[in-house]
């Protein structure tokens, strides 16, 4: 069986829990904390990285820091994972969903244009694959309607726009660490900000609502309740795999970028004839190969494709049931399938392939044979 995803662990992860279990290095914001917030600080430019337990909950903390609320509606894809909307939700205002373009799967900012309103408070961008979305296009939108943007960059760590890290390119950046990101710590996230006054913020709700951060800094003599907040404190145990983790970024990404260059370019006859459109990567952004995609024509010939790599022992996967055309999607927001048809197209015709730094050639080999043969005989059947 060739599984879809495999972390990139080894002994050095299990002998630093190890370490830290000895050093009773456990609860949050710990000596291990501070240190891979350094590290964040100093890979994205960003002024404040504050760990989270997950990309989900510092989408959360990111807009209830900015003030995103009751009233307002935030412009997000309907092409994400349900933690995008939910923030938004959460914190009492409406997602407003927008197209993605048809080459990268990410957000269009003409769409967004179209559906700015007088509400618009924030935009919520999502960087699919690790391939930056058009951020001059919507930061420029975003100036000239005085919205906020904050990036979904779950899928992004490592990889930039126009030379700036993903993540630090708007007001706040979400990063993921679960298990199926490029760098893990099992569940974990990361929320990246520029503004002293927001990370303030941002710090207190982090912390139950109390001042407990600046109590650690020495800056007060107690702490106590100032705000609502809740906990989205990342435990120093997880934060000591997420260091090892970080240490190997440039190692997982360079063997990431290996394996989605032999797809591309062992699949590129299937694209020449029209059978497939392989990802695309474009010239001002630099990607993390976090996702290898393909798209076929058609809702049929994407399902007999995940079953002929199935029959092989592959395990391909398709990529989002559209939110907006989800049931809450539908019932909470009325939202109809036809409101988003390019959304609609690209859900129905998306294949993931297997992509992660252990995966062989040998491997690969067996899923682009079960493609070639699966057009070929497609191909066949047609002629005849
Ligand atoms: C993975 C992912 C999330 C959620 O991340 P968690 O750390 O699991 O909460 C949110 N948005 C996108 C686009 C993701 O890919």
């Amino acid at each position: 069986m060739i599984k879809f995803t495999v972390p990139y662990l080894d002994i050095s992860e299990s002998q630093a829990v190890g370490q830290a279990l000895i050093a009773g290095d456990l609860v949050g914001d710990g000596p291990v904390c501070r240190r891979v917030e350094a590290k964040l600080r100093e890979l994205t430019g960003a002024r404040y990285a504050m760990l989270t337990t997950s990309c989900t909950h510092a989408l959360e903390l990111a807009l209830l820091a900015l003030g995103v609320g009751e009233g307002d509606e935030v412009i997000l894809p309907s092409f994400t994972f349900s933690s995008t909307a939910n923030a938004i939700v959460r914190a009492g205002a409406r997602p407003v969903f927008a197209e993605v373009r048809l080459d990268t799967l990410n957000i269009d900012a003409d769409d967004v244009a179209r559906r700015i309103s007088p509400r618009t408070r924030a935009l919520l961008p999502v960087h699919y694959a690790g391939v930056a979305c058009d951020m001059d296009a919507l930061n420029e939108l975003a100036r000239q309607h005085n919205l906020l943007v904050v990036e979904d960059a779950a899928q992004g760590i490592g990889a930039r726009y126009r030379g700036r890290p993903l993540g630090a390119l708007g007001h706040a950046g979400c990063y993921s660490f679960h298990t199926t990101k490029n760098v893990v710590c099992g569940e974990g996230g990361a929320l990246l900000l520029d503004d002293e006054a927001v990370a303030h913020r941002a710090e207190i709700i982090r912390e139950k609502g109390t001042n407990r951060k600046a109590f650690l800094r020495g800056e007060v003599d107690k702490y106590t309740w100032v705000e609502v907040g809740s906990s989205f404190v990342l435990s120093d145990l997880l934060a000591t795999v997420l260091e090892v983790q970080l240490a190997k970024l440039e190692e997982i990404t360079a063997l990431r970028q290996r394996a989605y260059r032999y797809y591309a370019e062992r699949l590129q006859s299937l694209a020449d004839r029209g059978l497939v459109t392989l990802p695309h990567v474009p010239v001002d952004c630099e990607t993390n190969y976090h996702i290898f995609f393909i798209r076929v024509n058609d809702e049929e010939t994407r399902n007999a494709c995940l079953a002929a790599l199935k029959a092989q022992g592959v395990q391909a996967t398709f990529h989002y049931v559209p939110l907006h055309s989800s049931p809450y999607g539908r019932s909470a927001f009325g939202y109809r399938p036809d409101d988003l048809p390019i959304t609609e197209q690209v859900s129905r015709t998306l294949i993931r392939l297997p992509l992660y730094p252990s995966l062989t050639q040998t491997q690969q080999d067996v899923i682009i044979e079960a493609l070639k043969s699966y057009f070929q005989q497609a191909t066949a059947r047609q002629v005849k």
